[in-house]
């Protein structure tokens, strides 16, 4: 079983791969400590991940749904995806709900205000905002949405063989060979937009999102993400947005996948199905909704099977020690900054001429 959020950081280093799966070891610092990184514009007493936390828990309970408004859907939907709701995202009880469940008591609360509602009004004028107040964005109209779509799906990977041994007085004994397993991966789409395009197409798409550089959210920087703040284009317009799609073009080829493999179901049992779109990512500071190219997406169908063939061995095989995983070069230290093996009081691994 693998964990899809696991998938970037696996792909990115082997090392890490072996430590958090065959090493047993949580992705957490060996002992606390050490000079936690304050990013710009944050509240105190708030780290990004919390933030992203609260902000998709915002989405979840406050994104609203147009309905169908008495016009029959293009495929049919269950009754939940397609029911009429208010649009709360810019609601401030919603916004206190989010904080009361999750925020530590000591955050600031005033500063993480202004921060989920600059994102919240983004994503509100966006194309999903717009898609939900009954707009229609592209050619689509929205017919039904889910938030938090839980999946399951298993993958076959070619194990070429694995050996699995156990330990004899006589040397090692062969127990059995594998050549073929099974790789089992649930996980939660955050957001799953159904549409009708102007030609009668259904259509269904996984989309994530992401919460990156929210600390400038209400600042006048027209770096990184905020680059792009008034693009129209659907694929991805800067630099910054190449490399979040990026990052987690593995995460986001599953839920294509996911999606394409429920639709698949459908046709073969003879049920009207629906057109899978590429994937999309909803950046929080911008509302843009960032589509992946087709050929960003190819790839990474091809990388998660290559990354998958791995996993396989690294579980099955009895001889991969850690000495098999170099640690990443130096010219890769970025990717170790922010590896929780090398932060903390006690960083047990880091860049290799480290
Ligand atoms: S510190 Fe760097 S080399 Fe070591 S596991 Fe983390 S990412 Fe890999």
């Amino acid at each position: 079983r693998v964990s899809p959020n696991r998938l970037p950081v696996f792909q990115e280093c082997r090392r890490r791969h072996w430590l958090e799966t065959r090493g047993g070891l949580k992705p957490e610092p060996i002992a606390p400590g050490g000079q936690a990184r304050q990013l710009r514009g944050m509240p105190s007493n708030v780290d990004s991940a919390t933030l992203g936390t609260v902000f998709h828990r915002i989405v979840e309970i406050g994104i609203g749904n147009p309905g169908l408004n008495g016009e029959p859907a293009s495929s049919p939907l269950p009754a939940m995806w397609t029911e009429g709701r208010e649009d709360l995202l810019c609601d401030p009880e919603t916004h206190s709900t989010a904080f009361n469940e999750l925020l530590p008591p000591d955050a600031d609360l005033e500063r993480t205000g202004l921060l989920v509602t600059a994102m919240a009004k983004r994503i509100d004028s966006g194309p999903v905002g717009r898609m939900v107040h009954s707009e229609r964005v592209n050619g689509h109209r929205l017919e039904g949405l889910r938030t938090e779509l839980p999946f399951h799906i298993a993958l076959e990977a070619d194990t070429k063989g694995s050996v699995r041994k156990r330990w004899s007085t006589e040397g090692p004994e062969l127990l059995a060979r594998v050549d073929k397993a099974i790789i089992e991966m649930s996980g939660i789409i955050d957001l799953v937009l159904c549409t009708a395009t102007s030609n009668g197409e259904s259509t269904i798409r996984a989309v994530d999102l992401k919460t990156e550089d929210a600390g400038l959210v209400d600042s006048d920087s027209t770096e990184g993400l905020l680059e792009a703040l008034d693009s129209d284009v659907a694929g991805p317009a800067c630099e910054a947005e190449f490399e979040i799609l990026s990052k987690h073009r593995l995460q986001l080829a599953l839920y294509y996948k996911a999606l394409h493999s429920i639709e698949e179901a459908r046709k073969r049992a003879n049920l009207s199905s629906r057109t899978v779109l590429s994937p999309a990512i909803l950046i929080g500071v911008t509302g843009r909704m960032v589509e992946y190219p087709k050929e960003m997406l190819e790839r990474a169908s091809q990388e998660i099977e290559e990354l998958l063939v791995r996993t396989a061995g690294m579980a099955l095989d009895s001889d991969t020690p850690l000495s098999d995983f170099a640690r990443l070069p130096a010219d890769s230290a970025h990717i170790c900054e922010s590896c929780p093996f090398h932060r903390g009081a006690l960083p047990i691994c880091g860049p290799a001429d480290e």
